[in-house]
């Protein structure tokens, strides 16, 4: 895209930017970014990817950092255990995570798209590099494109590029099985070979041929067509938003760069309509139209310009983060009560995240009376009998015991139950409570079971002891 080509009359938001008129794919070959936010970028990207790969491996309390395994409803975040018994936690953080990304797009546009989603750090700090080491810089890319395909060079590096982006891909599936099944069980695959865990490996090799696909081929259309994210900023952005914007109050009138001019006296913007913005742009896009669908707020369009600012000695900021607002009234942007309120109620949904987590109990216990049995007496006591279910979520083995906390009664199992609980497990199986009659204010009396887990109290359950009818005095 040239100059010459941009379209001021809002024609460019009828189709995407990586679309000819007749909807055929416009690859994209943007140049390889250098810059402030880019160093930025790559340095957050670099210690995600290190934390991606490293997670499966370290282990808190013998447990993974990470594991979701959706196979058999296990989940672990930060060594903590959570069971499909802890669904009302998912629920919880699926709905605040909802809310969270909503108020968050409000406030600071799409921030995650640029700096911390999975597409953009594979594509822009895995694929895209090894693409510029091989097939060199985007005019590099552009000629090669143009060879035909039985030019020596053309296949050799495009044959090298396919295989080192078939591998990464491999090895990202790979850690994929391991953040899913453990590292436990992906050794165990490995070992026994492919053909002894037939599914695991055909599934290592699905998802690398759909990760290949994606960062080889499809590329940005993921951020412009498919993800849901994305596709919704038209209705979570505003004019408050922060977005990367072009400041087109300071750069038009745009022209060509002319040495010794006065720009102002000339009546011409700080836009010298040098194109490096658009050439940097990994969605094919001219940020220069406006705000739009495609952006993924990479910044790449901010370091190109700053670079160009700096040689035509202009102060930097043409293209920033900042919203429509404090561009169209030129003022800096202000963050507004709105914006204080929604980050106010984002900690406060964290906070209250933090402590349902935090207060979960370590095991889950359900105490019933034992349907259809009513009271008896022995030994001039009343006795009912109970089952009694009880789940270890935390991850340490649990030594269990039982106590009637009130009223004062007495707990007998029949026999001598095995109370060793190992972590995920549960036991099943019943006991009776014995309490004096004078101790029971009614026939359905409350009564409290405390769970001893390892020594400690952890947990108090409530649940109703049946006797014979109080004879009330008249
Ligand atoms: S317009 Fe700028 S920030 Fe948006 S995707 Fe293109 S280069 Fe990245
Ligand atoms: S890089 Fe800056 S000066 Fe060059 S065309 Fe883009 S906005 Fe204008």
């Amino acid at each position: 895209m040239t100059g010459e080509e941009l379209k001021t009359d809002g024609s460019f938001r009828d189709s995407i930017g990586t679309m000819d008129a007749d909807g055929k794919r416009k690859f994209v070959y943007p140049k390889k970014p250098k810059g402030k936010f880019t160093n930025q970028r790559t340095i957050l990207a670099t210690v995600l990817l290190v934390f991606m790969f490293a997670t499966p491996w370290i282990k808190i309390n013998g447990q993974p950092l990470l594991l979701l395994n959706v196979l058999e409803r296990k989940f672990v975040v930060f060594g903590n255990i959570f069971w499909p018994q802890d669904f009302y936690l998912l629920v919880f953080a699926l709905l605040t995570g909802i809310l969270f990304v909503i108020l968050f797009t409000v406030i600071f546009g799409r921030l995650f798209c640029g700096w911390v989603c999975p597409q953009t750090i594979f594509m822009e700090h895995v694929f895209r590099r090894i693409e510029y080491w091989i097939e060199g810089d985007r005019g590099q890319q552009i000629r090669l494109s143009k060879l035909p395909w039985n030019n020596p060079e053309k296949l050799r590096k495009k044959g090298l590029k396919s295989f080192v982006f078939w591998v990464i891909s491999f090895i990202i599936s790979n850690d994929f099985l391991m953040i899913i099944v453990g590292t436990d069980e992906w050794l165990k695959v490995v070992s026994d070979g492919p053909f002894v865990h037939l599914g695991n490996f055909i599934g290592i090799l699905v998802f690398t041929t759909i990760f290949y696909f994606v960062f080889a081929w499809f590329r940005e259309q993921v951020c412009i067509i498919v993800c849901p994210y994305g596709r919704l900023q038209g209705v979570m952005l505003d004019r408050q938003s922060v977005v990367v914007a072009y400041d087109y109050k300071r750069g038009e009138n745009r022209a060509k760069f002319k040495k010794k001019e006065n720009r102002a006296e000339a009546k011409k913007g700080d836009c010298i309509d040098c194109n490096q913005c658009v050439d940097v742009c990994p969605t094919g896009i001219d940020i220069r139209n406006g705000t739009q669908l495609e952006c993924i707020n990479c910044t790449a369009c901010i370091d190109a310009c700053d670079a160009i600012m700096d040689k035509v000695e202009l102060p930097r900021g043409l293209i920033r983060y900042a919203s429509e607002e404090s561009i169209a009234e030129e003022k800096p942007h202000k963050y507004s009560l709105r914006a204080k309120a929604y980050t106010g109620l984002l900690v406060v949904l964290l906070i209250i995240m933090g402590f349902l987590t935090s207060s979960r109990s370590a095991v889950e216990a359900t105490i019933l009376r034992a349907s259809g049995m009513t009271h008896f007496e022995k030994e001039g006591k009343i006795v009912n009998l109970y089952n009694y279910k009880i789940l270890n979520k935390s991850a340490e083995n649990q030594e269990l015991e039982l106590q009637l906390i009130s009223p004062e009664g007495e707990i007998n199992f029949a026999g001598t139950p095995d109370m060793s609980l190992e972590i995920g497990k549960l036991i099943r199986g019943s006991f009776f409570i014995a309490i004096e009659p004078t101790q029971l204010k009614s026939s359905e009396t409350e009564i409290k079971i405390g769970i001893i887990a390892n020594g400690k109290l952890i947990e108090t359950t409530t649940t109703s002891f049946n006797g014979p009818r109080v004879k009330t005095k008249n």
